[in-house]
C-alpha cells in the first residue's frame, strides 16, 4: 500500500471500477486523476457526484481521453478501454506502467491474505465461478465471488462496503481476458482456462494474442492447472505456463477421467485427481442431475468448479452440496415457459457462436431464435454443426443475413422466418414466428449467437423481451 502514496496515478474511464480504484489509490494517500473521454450529462453527473464525496486528492478531467496527464507516475485501466487506447500509447512513450484494476487488487492485499482460485475462458465463467463459490460456501469456508462480477475486487480486498469483521479464507475469482491482460503479477492458488473459442479479436488484435492473455491465469499458479481436455489449446496454455514447483495440471473431462483427471462415469462427477490411494481409484463427487441446468458444457463447468475446490482441499460431500445449492443467473439456458407442448428456453447470454452451439448441442429437435450484432463472428461452423437438429430457425436483428446466408449453405432444408422490424414489437413477432414452426415436444431456444446492441440495451433486456411475448402467447403456462 506504501507504494502509492504520495504518486500521480491517472485512472482511465469514470466507470464503477474506475470509480472503486480511484476511491481506493486516494485512500492510500495517491493524488489521483480520472480521465475520460466523454463530456454529457451523465459524464459531468457522476464526476459531481464524486467531488461531493469530499475525498482529498482526486480530479476529474472530461472530454479527453488521448494526453497523459503532466506527471503520472502509473496508469490504472478499466475493462471498456482498448489496449490501443491513445492514453496507453502516451504512457508507453512516457515509460508509465499500465495496469488494471486485478492488478491493483492484487498488489493491495495484505499479507496472509486470502488466496485466489481464478476462472477463465471464453464461456461458462461466471456460471462456473458461481458454482465454485456455491463449493466453497458449502464447505463452511469465507468466499466471495470478485473480478469480472459482483462488487468491484478492489473493495472486496481492502474490505471496503463490508463489514469490517469480514475476512474471507478464499476467493472465487473470474477474470476476462482483459482483465488478465493488465494484471501481470497476479498468481492465483489454481486457475482454469475453461475452453477457448474466438472472441473479443477485435480489442485483442488476433487469436494468438487473445490466447497468451488467457493462458496468463496459470501463470505462478501454486496449486493446480485446471485444464479442458476436449479443447487442447487450454492444455497447451497449461504447458506454456511457468508455474510454482509441485503445481499439477489436472484434466476435466466429460468421459471417463484418467489419472489427475476429473470426469463423469455412471451419471457421477468422479474425481481421480485429488484421491489419497495410489491407484488413484475415482472418487465419487455428485450426481450429473445435481448439476442445473444438466447441458453438457455446463457439466464441464461443474467439473471446472470442482477441480479448483478440491485442489484447495473441500472434501467431495461439499462439491455435492454446493452444486445442488447452485441456482443459474437468469438468461443462461432458462426455461420460461411450456406453451402448448412447446418448452421456451431463454439463453440470450448465448453472445457470441461458441455459447449458441453448446446451447444447441443440448436440444433436438429445436426451433432456433438467432442474430444481432455479429462482432465479426463466421456462423458456417455453428450452422453445420447444428443442421440436423433445427425443426426451424427464426432470424431478428442487424446481422440476421450473415446467419441466413450460412443456413442457406449449410441447411438448405431448414425453413427460415425472417423477422426484418426492430421496433419493440418485433420480439412478438419473432416468438409467434417459432411458435408456429414448433411442434409438441419441440423447444424455442433463443441463443441468439450475437450481440444485443442493435436492438436491446443489452442481453437482459432481450431475454425479458423474449419472456414477455412467451407468456403473451397465453395459457399453457409455466
Ligand atoms: P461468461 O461469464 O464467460 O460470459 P456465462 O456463464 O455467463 O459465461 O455463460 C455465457 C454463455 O455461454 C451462456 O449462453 C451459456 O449457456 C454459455 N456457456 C456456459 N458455459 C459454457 C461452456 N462451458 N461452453 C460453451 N458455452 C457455455
Amino acid at each position: 500500500a506504501e507504494r502509492f502514496a504520495g504518486r500521480h496515478i491517472t485512472v482511465a474511464g469514470l466507470g464503477v471500477s474506475g470509480l472503486s480504484a480511484a476511491r481506493a489509490l486516494a485512500g492510500l494517500g495517491a493524488r489521483v486523476t480520472v480521465v475520460d473521454g466523454g463530456d454529457s450529462d451523465t459524464h459531468r453527473h457522476k464526476a459531481a457526484a464524486l467531488d461531493a464525496e469530499g475525498l482529498t486528492g482526486v480530479t476529474v478531467r472530461l472530454g479527453d481521453a488521448v494526453t497523459l496527464p503532466e506527471g503520472t507516475d502509473l496508469v490504472v485501466t478499466s475493462p471498456g478501454w482498448p489496449p490501443t487506447a491513445p492514453l496507453f500509447a502516451a504512457a508507453a512513450d512516457a515509460g508509465v506502467d499500465v495496469v488494471g484494476d486485478v492488478e491493483i487488487a492484487w498488489l493491495l492485499r495484505g499479507p496472509g491474505a486470502a488466496p485466489w482460485l481464478a476462472v477463465t475462458g471464453t464461456n461458462g465463467k461466471t456460471t462456473t465461478t458461481r458454482m465454485l463459490a456455491a463449493i466453497l460456501r458449502a464447505a463452511g469456508l469465507r468466499t466471495a465471488e470478485v473480478g469480472n462480477i459482483g462488487t468491484p475486487i478492489v473493495d472486496v480486498v481492502l474490505g471496503q462496503g463490508h463489514d469490517d469483521a469480514t475476512t474471507y479464507d478464499v476467493l472465487a475469482v473470474e477474470l476476462s481476458s482483459y482483465q488478465l491482460h493488465w494484471a501481470p503479477s497476479v498468481r492465483a492458488h489454481s486457475a482454469t482456462v475453461l475452453n477457448l473459442a474466438p472472441d473479443h479479436l477485435d480489442w485483442h488484435g488476433s487469436m494468438a494474442a487473445y490466447a497468451e492473455d488467457k493462458g496468463r491465469v496459470y501463470h505462478g499458479n501454486q496449486v493446480a492447472c485446471v485444464y479442458n481436455t476436449a479443447d487442447p489449446a487450454t492444455e497447451d496454455l497449461v504447458r506454456a505456463a511457468d508455474v510454482e514447483e509441485g503445481c499439477r495440471a489436472i484434466g476435466f473431462t466429460l468421459g471417463a477421467p484418467g489419472p489427475s483427471q476429473l470426469g463423469v462415469v455412471d451419471g457421477l462427477l468422479v474425481d481421480r485427481a485429488f484421491v489419497a490411494d495410489r491407484q488413484q481409484r475415482a472418487q465419487e463427487l455428485a450426481q450429473v442431475s445435481d448439476v442445473e441446468p444438466p447441458a453438457p458444457h455446463n457439466i464441464a463447468n461443474a467439473l471446472a468448479a470442482a477441480a479448483l475446490a478440491r485442489a484447495f482441499g473441500v472434501p467431495a460431500s461439499a462439491v455435492r452440496d454446493g452444486l445442488r445449492a447452485f441456482r443459474p443467473d437468469p438468461h443462461r439456458i432458462e426455461h420460461v415457459a411450456d406453451v402448448d407442448g412447446v418448452v421456451y428456453i431463454d439463453d440470450s447470454k448465448a453472445t457470441n457462436t461458441h455459447a449458441a452451439e453448446a446451447s444447441l448441442a443440448a436440444y433436438a429437435p429445436v426451433v432456433w431464435i438467432a442474430g444481432g450484432l455479429a462482432k465479426g463472428a463466421d456462423f458456417g461452423e455453428l450452422v453445420a454443426t447444428a443442421a440436423k437438429r433445427l425443426r426451424g430457425v427464426v432470424l431478428l436483428g442487424a446481422d440476421r443475413a450473415l446467419i441466413r446466408e450460412a443456413l442457406r449453405r449449410h441447411a438448405p432444408e431448414v425453413p427460415v422466418v425472417d423477422v426484418e422490424r426492430t421496433d419493440t414489437g418485433a420480439m412478438s413477432e419473432v416468438v409467434r414466428a417459432a411458435q408456429g414452426l414448433a411442434r409438441p415436444g419441440d423447444t424455442v431456444l433463443l441463443a441468439p449467437a450475437c450481440a444485443s446492441m442493435d436492438m436491446y440495451t443489452n442481453y437482459n433486456m432481450r431475454g425479458d423481451a423474449f419472456a414477455e411475448a412467451v407468456r403473451e402467447l397465453g395459457p399453457g403456462g409455466a
